[in-house]
């Protein structure tokens, strides 16, 4: 089945920090919802969905699952299924960082794990190469320099295009962008930070600092893992069974569905429905407003939520007086 022709006409892509790479402003990763359990046509529809509307970039990590490694082998066979002959218009990323074999070299940041990690990676999904390759979190154990001289090595090999950091906290980017720098090393052309109303840390702990040094930011969770979302507002179902905090493997626990969330969520939705949008659009809406973030990188479990999700770029806009009433609801920190 074709695409729509006009799928790069319905976004403005944004260029990443300072380089070449432009990526679409929404984005969809595979953390949840493209494991072993997965409905495999829901997952196809979901990316051709999202393809189909100029979503170019799909991101992964080596343990996305569950089981770790199945969300990779499940895009793997989605590629060869769906997007055969369309490699060159996909942005494909992935990360190694957290444990995914026993051993003292199957997880953190040494040169050992990263370059096996992406091989196998790379076996899984059946690419010869990713755009985009990341440190998946800071590794205390090892030398930085260790860890990015890896990321430069795998770019020279040929097996990722860029290289890219996740949860590195600002001082710590700032080292690691100075350490490159210095080894004239390839650069940190991407941030992937947490970011959304209730988790603002990047707004005085980092974009200042990815700005300084060219590099984009493509922030996850923007609906903090569908709390930001109409999924929990409803008091006579209050933990819907298909939702995440109801799914034992799920990342969001029931416990963080707190009365006092739900009531400032449930102000958001006022605020989301005088402005047109669902409260997903709104949370979307809101880390775009930063012109330093390049993508906002959602997570979906249909289709539909990932079309309701772009409905989001109908309107970017945002009154002070609306932006007022978030900070209210949602403190900056
Ligand atoms: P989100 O904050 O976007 O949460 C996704 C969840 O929100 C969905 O599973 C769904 O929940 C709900 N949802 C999505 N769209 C809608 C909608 N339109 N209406 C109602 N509910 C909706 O992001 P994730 O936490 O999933 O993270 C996104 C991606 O970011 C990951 O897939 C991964 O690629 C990346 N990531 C990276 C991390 C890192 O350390 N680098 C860590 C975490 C994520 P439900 O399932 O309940 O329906």
């Amino acid at each position: 089945m074709a695409f729509d022709d006009q799928r790069y006409e319905q976004l403005d892509y944004r260029r990443c920090g300072t380089s070449g790479l432009f990526l679409p402003p929404i984005s969809l990763g595979m953390w949840h919802n493209f494991g072993t359990r997965a409905d495999h046509d829901t997952c196809r529809e979901m990316m051709r969905t999202a393809f189909d509307s100029g979503v170019t970039h799909f991101d992964l990590a080596n343990n996305y699952g569950p089981e770790p490694g199945s969300a990779e082998e499940r895009v793997g066979r989605i590629l060869r299924e769906d997007f055969a002959g369309y490699r060159d218009e996909l942005i494909i990323s992935t990360k190694a960082g957290y444990r995914m074999w026993p051993g003292p070299y199957g997880e953190w940041g040494s040169k050992k794990y990263l370059a096996a990690s992406l091989d196998q990676s790379l076996k899984r999904m059946g690419l010869e190469y990713v755009d985009i390759f990341y440190s998946h979190r800071p590794d205390p154990g090892t030398p930085l320099e260790e860890t990015l001289g890896a990321l430069d090595l795998i770019v020279k090999q040929g097996k990722a295009l860029y290289a890219g950091v996740s949860n590195y906290r600002g001082a710590f980017f700032v080292q690691a962008a100075e350490t490159v720098k210095r080894h004239d090393w390839t650069p940190i052309t991407i941030h992937q930070p947490c970011y959304n109303m209730m988790h603002r840390w990047i707004e005085a702990g980092l974009l200042e600092y990815t700005a300084q040094y060219g590099a984009g930011v493509i922030v996850f969770s923007p609906l903090a893992q569908g709390l930001l979302t109409n999924k929990y507002l409803d008091p006579s179902n209050p933990i819907p069974r298909a939702s995440r905090a109801a799914d034992p493997d799920g990342f969001l626990k029931k416990e963080a569905v707190t009365e006092d969330v739900v009531s400032r969520v449930r102000k958001l939705a006022n605020l989301a429905q005088s402005r047109g949008q669902t409260v997903a659009q709104l949370a979307i809406a809101w880390v775009l407003r930063d012109p330093r973030v390049t993508s906002a990188l959602i997570g979906a479990r249909t289709p539909e939520q990932v079309k309701d999700c772009l409905g989001a770029l109908d309107n970017l806009a945002f009154t002070r007086d609306e932006l007022a009433i978030i900070d209210a609801l949602f403190p900056a920190y």
